[in-house]
């Protein structure tokens, strides 16, 4: 006799209540969609919900609207084998999803089912798809063959096509309350003690909260705030921009432009309970203490965005932007 081991079986969150009536309402009357589209805050585990969705909706055996554990289709998603459970993400974190893989993606809609009937297609994040992707796959979207669910996982409706979105059906998932991200993070991590702190970092978000920790971005953000503080304590520029060589380029604007919005507030009320970046107190420290112009803030955060657009577009030289990133700041602070 095989042991059912169902550890890799994914449900619903405590936060996720609402979305997941409303998933559970539409599939109980027959209307759910074949378009489906979960969108909320940076890691308030959209993708974790469409896991548990795509699990429910491929066991043969589900009771009350939870994946019962036991059948073929559920032992299989709990290794995470299922033939009927397509995943659509780019290869690196940041890149687009690849006309190719959309092709993929099709093809694997137009087979038929290896095992209850139904399939389900997760797409995530649903806006790295670039516009000939996009464009692949909407006739799949618009009438996918079979009793086929496409899940597609994205922060903000308005980052994604207007003749996708017209296609699926929308659920948003809330962020959860404080105290249920607490317990989350100290279930996960009963050793750590800044789960608070973690909370306020990734914005609520804790799926981001466990990005930060499981893949050592938490060293680079505390690299990135140090950078700052050293410039401005005389480091020659060129040598922090090597110190943060680690870093991702995407990462670092967004945490840098995030810390500007904090700056503004801490300028403009002088009161530190309100930023979000408690922790950064050195640096937020030195910004009250030269009390920064925010009209030079708002300058930096424009020069910010211009540096993520031309990301985007092309392969900058990262360790040039850094310095450059520096020089500006360094500037900003002392006029
Ligand atoms: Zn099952």
């Amino acid at each position: 006799m095989v042991e059912s081991d169902t550890s890799g079986l994914i449900h619903p969150l405590a936060w996720h209540g609402s979305a997941w009536s409303s998933l559970l309402g539409a599939l109980n009357k027959n209307h759910l969609a074949h378009g489906l589209l979960i969108y909320g805050h940076n890691g308030v585990g959209k993708l974790h919900l469409a896991k548990a969705l795509a699990h429910l909706l491929l066991c043969s055996s589900s009771e009350a609207g939870r994946a019962c554990g036991q059948c073929n289709s559920c032992l299989l998603n709990s290794a995470g084998t299922h033939p009927d459970l397509f995943f659509a993400q780019p290869e690196q974190a940041g890149k687009a999803i690849k006309v190719d893989l959309i092709r993929e993606l099709n093809h694997f809609v137009s087979q038929t089912s290896q095992m209850s009937g139904r399939k389900v297609v997760v797409i995530e994040p649903a806006d790295a798809m670039n516009i000939n992707s996009s464009n692949a796959l909407l006739k799949t979207l618009e009438e996918p063959a079979g009793d086929t669910h496409l899940i597609l996982v994205v922060d903000s409706l308005s980052s994604l096509m207007p003749t996708i979105r017209s296609r699926c059906q929308y659920y948003e998932l809330q962020p959860p309350k404080r105290d249920e991200a607490r317990s989350f993070l100290a279930e996960r991590y009963p050793d750590r003690t800044d789960h608070d702190v973690l909370i306020d970092i990734a914005e609520g978000g804790p799926f981001y909260a466990v990005e930060l920790i499981e893949n050592g971005k938490l060293e680079w953000r505390s690299l990135l705030s140090s950078g700052l503080v050293d410039v401005l304590k005389g480091k020659s520029t060129v040598e922090v921009a090597e110190s943060w060589r680690a870093i991702d380029l995407m990462d670092a604007l967004y945490w840098l432009d995030n810390w500007i919005k904090d700056m503004v507030i801490l300028v403009m009320t002088k009161d530190e309970s309100r930023i979000k970046n408690k922790d950064l107190s050195e640096l937020m420290g030195l910004v009250l203490q030269k009390s920064v112009d925010p009209r030079f803030l708002h300058r930096y955060r424009e020069i910010l965005q211009a540096t993520e657009r031309a990301a985007i577009e092309s392969h900058p030289n990262k360790q040039l932007a850094f310095d450059r990133l520096l020089i500006d700041w360094c500037k900003m602070i002392s006029m």
